[in-house]
C-alpha cells in the first residue's frame, strides 16, 4: 500500500512539476564554451594538485611551501593553503578575490573560505556558486594529501576561474574554496560552508544554483562509460524542482558537447556529505558533483595512499570538462 500511494503522489507531482528559477529549458552551443572544454588537459589540471597534495613543491607568497595536510586542526598548512588558492584566484584577473573568515566553535578552529568572482551583467543578483573543499582529513596520521579528495575538485574550479575570467556572463559566478568539509558544515553556522550559506541567507542574497565539486579523478571501472553521479535532494525536498534543473543542464552540457565516456547518473537521496548540504538547508538550489562512489569508490580516501598517483587522468578530464559546460550555461554565458 504505501508504495502504491508513492506511486500515485510521483504520477500526481510528474504533472505538478515547476522549475525553479535555475531551470534553464535547454542550452545553445557556444563555442568559447567548446574552446574551454577543449583545454581541459592533464597539463592544466595536475600542478595545483601535485602543490596541494604535497607531490611538489608549492610557491606561496614567494617562497616554496611544501604542503603536507591540508587538515583544519593543522594551524600553519591549511593557512598556507589557503593563501595558495587566494594568489592563484588573484592571479586571473577576476572581479574580486576575498578571503571569508569563519569563527568556528566548539572544537572547530577558525579559517577561511576563499572567495573569487565574475560580477554578473544583465542577471548580476542571481548568483552560481562553484564550490570545492580545500581541507583534508586523515585517520590517524599528520600526512593527508588529499588530492582526489579533494585537491582534485579544488583544481577543476581553479581551471573554471582563469578559463572563465576573460568571458561575460549574465549571472554573477563565485568561485569557493571551502575551509573545514570534513566535519560536517551542514550541520553549523559556524565554519565553512556552513557560515557561507547562512550569511548569503542572512544577507538575502539570491543565489539561483550552487555545485559541490568533491572528488573528481578516481575511478577504476573498465567499461566504456563510466559513472560519474551527481546528487540532489529527493523530488519532495526539492521543491520547485531546482536540483533536478541543474542536473537536466550538466546531461545536457555532455550531450551538446560531445564529451565522451561518462555516463551521468543523478541521485535523488537527499545525501548531504559535502558543501552543498549546508546551501540545502537555507533553502538554496545545490547538487554534488562526485566520482562514482560506493563499492567501486576510491579506498584511499582520508588515507595518507590518497595520492595524485591513483587517478585516471582521462577520466578525471572528462567530469571537469562535464562541470565547465555545465557552470558556463548555468551562468548564462554570453556569446
Ligand atoms: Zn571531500
Amino acid at each position: 500500500m504505501r508504495r502504491t500511494a508513492l506511486m500515485v503522489a510521483l504520477f500526481v507531482a510528474a504533472f505538478i512539476y515547476v522549475p525553479g528559477t535555475s531551470a534553464i529549458a535547454e542550452i545553445t552551443y557556444n563555442a568559447d564554451v567548446a574552446r574551454m572544454i577543449d583545454n581541459v588537459t592533464q597539463a592544466e589540471l595536475e600542478p595545483v594538485v601535485n602543490d596541494l597534495s604535497g607531490e611538489t613543491q608549492a610557491i606561496i607568497g614567494g617562497s616554496p611551501y611544501t604542503i603536507q595536510t591540508r587538515s583544519s586542526f593543522s594551524g600553519e598548512p591549511i593557512d598556507m593553503a589557503e593563501q595558495y588558492v587566494f594568489e592563484r584566484l588573484d592571479s586571473y584577473g577576476l572581479g574580486s578575490v576575498a578571503y571569508q573568515n569563519y569563527p568556528g566553535g566548539g572544537a572547530i578552529d577558525p579559517g577561511s573560505n576563499v572567495i573569487g568572482q565574475i560580477n554578473g551583467t544583465t542577471k548580476a543578483s542571481e548568483i552560481v556558486v562553484i564550490g570545492a573543499h580545500l581541507d583534508t582529513r586523515p585517520w590517524g596520521s599528520d600526512i593527508a594529501p588529499g588530492a582526489d579528495d579533494n585537491a582534485s575538485g579544488v583544481s577543476a574550479v581553479l581551471y573554471l576561474a582563469r578559463s572563465f575570467a576573460d568571458k561575460t556572463f549574465e549571472r554573477t559566478i563565485r568561485f569557493v574554496l571551502f575551509g573545514s568539509e570534513e566535519n560536517a558544515p551542514w550541520t553549523t553556522r559556524k565554519f565553512g560552508s556552513g557560515y557561507y550559506a547562512f550569511q548569503a541567507k542572512q544577507a538575502g542574497e539570491n543565489i539561483v544554483a550552487m555545485i559541490s565539486a568533491d572528488a573528481l579523478a578516481y575511478n577504476v571501472s573498465s567499461e566504456t562509460l563510466r559513472i560519474v553521479e551527481m546528487h540532489t535532494r529527493r523530488p519532495k525536498r526539492d521543491k520547485g524542482g531546482g536540483d533536478a534543473a541543474i542536473v537536466t543542464m550538466w546531461q545536457d552540457a555532455i550531450a551538446t558537447y560531445s564529451i565522451t565516456g561518462l555516463q551521468p547518473e543523478p541521485h535523488a537521496m537527499s545525501n548531504r556529505l559535502s558543501d552543498h548540504g549546508s546551501f540545502w538547508r537555507w533553502g538554496y538550489d545545490a547538487v554534488l558533483l562526485i566520482e562514482e562512489i560506493g563499492s567501486k569508490g576510491n579506498p584511499n580516501w582520508h588515507e595518507i595512499t590518497d595520492m595524485v598517483s591513483t587517478f585516471n587522468w582521462p577520466y578525471y578530464e572528462q567530469v571537469t570538462k562535464s562541470l565547465v559546460g555545465l557552470a558556463a550555461h548555468q551562468a548564462g554565458i554570453t556569446p
